[in-house]
């Protein structure tokens, strides 16, 4: 019997030859690393489901963002965790609000020396935990979903990337879900003489069990009800498709799929379709699952976040948010 010709075996014979023909390389300029900052508080809290994870106070946002830069990342996400919470979600928009104080310091410290994104989104300043205006209390949407006012809601949410556009922030990532956000984002930045202030919004953006540890995070967890109305199911590629493609019609400058490694189909199929930039945000569950399965010894946990990353920047990401992004960019560095 003639032996097969092709021995794929040969291109992986040496290291080098290894080297030579690799196809994807990550660096630590593809990540983006959340910082989350919490209003009221003077040390660091630690978020029990993600070790290694910690909410800052503000006197600790430079210095966090110092080490970060020192890492080779270029750049931060910023979420913040108000003190106080409305119906309206006012904390959200207002100028001395947490995060608009955390961007204008970051940004006086560092200047164009790193990149500061902020989530735009309501839950985290809602008395609702929900990521709109809540109109009468359980609506129609089953599981006792709220109903959410779509359209009041866009003006908080343009309303808090205008605030945080004053503050000095280079994207904003509006993470609502809410149709037409980014329209209602990019009218109102323009207006305001922000032309230039990016928009990343989270435009497939899947109600995810991924998430459960950010809402221990960032205390966003919805009080009633679920985000079944405005999240994409993650059952859906095709309307996550049209929810990216009416995003590049609004004027998204990059597009966002999140959560990451449950839909690098999505991620893959986003880069064959656009030559906007493709986001991937591997969210806090992602995160939670490694810790843990290493903690009990299970796996490698720094091996397998860089099997993870590799494979979201395979499948066509050029820009990964992570809470990995610290602990891989040494390694990535050294490769
Ligand atoms: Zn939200």
């Amino acid at each position: 019997m003639r032996f097969p010709t092709r021995r794929l075996r040969r291109l992986r014979k040496t290291e080098k030859m290894r080297s030579m023909i690799r196809e994807t390389t990550l660096l630590p300029s593809d990540l983006v690393c959340p910082v989350l900052v919490q209003e009221g508080i003077d040390e660091r809290v630690t978020v029990k489901s993600m070790p290694g994870i910690q909410r800052l106070p503000l006197s600790d946002v430079t210095g966090e963002v110092e080490s970060i830069k020192g890492a080779g990342i270029p750049a931060i996400m910023l979420f913040g965790v108000p003190s106080s919470k409305d119906d309206a979600g006012s904390s959200a928009f207002d100028r001395d609000g947490i995060v608009q104080r955390a961007v204008s310091e970051v940004r006086q410290a560092f200047g164009d020396d790193i990149v500061i994104m902020s989530d735009v989104c309501m839950c985290q300043y809602t008395s609702s935990g929900h990521c709109g205006i809540v109109r009468d209390g359980p609506g129609r949407g089953g599981g006792g979903s709220p109903a959410i006012d779509n359209d009041p809601s866009l003006e908080v949410l343009a309303k808090i990337a205008v605030s945080q556009a004053e503050s000095g922030v280079d994207v904003v990532s509006p993470s609502a879900m809410m149709d037409g956000q980014v329209s209602a984002i990019r009218t109102a930045l323009d207006d305001s003489g922000f032309s230039d202030v990016l928009i990343m919004p989270h435009s497939a953006k899947h109600r995810s069990v991924f998430y459960s540890p950010f809402r221990d995070a960032a205390e966003c967890a919805p009080q009633f009800g679920d985000r079944s109305t405005y999240q994409m199911p993650y059952t859906n590629a095709r309307e996550a498709m049209q929810e990216i493609e009416s995003d590049v019609e609004e004027g998204a400058d990059i597009v966002m799929i999140k959560p990451a490694l449950a839909y690098l189909d999505l991620v893959a199929e986003a880069r064959r379709r656009l030559d906007l930039p493709v986001a991937a945000f591997s969210v806090s569950g992602e995160y939670a699952l490694v810790r843990a399965a290493a903690a009990a010894g299970y796996v490698d946990g720094a091996q397998i976040a860089l099997e993870m990353l590799h494979s979201i920047k395979r499948a066509g990401a050029d820009i990964i948010v992570t809470y990995f992004a610290k602990d891989v960019a040494g390694s990535l560095l050294a490769e």
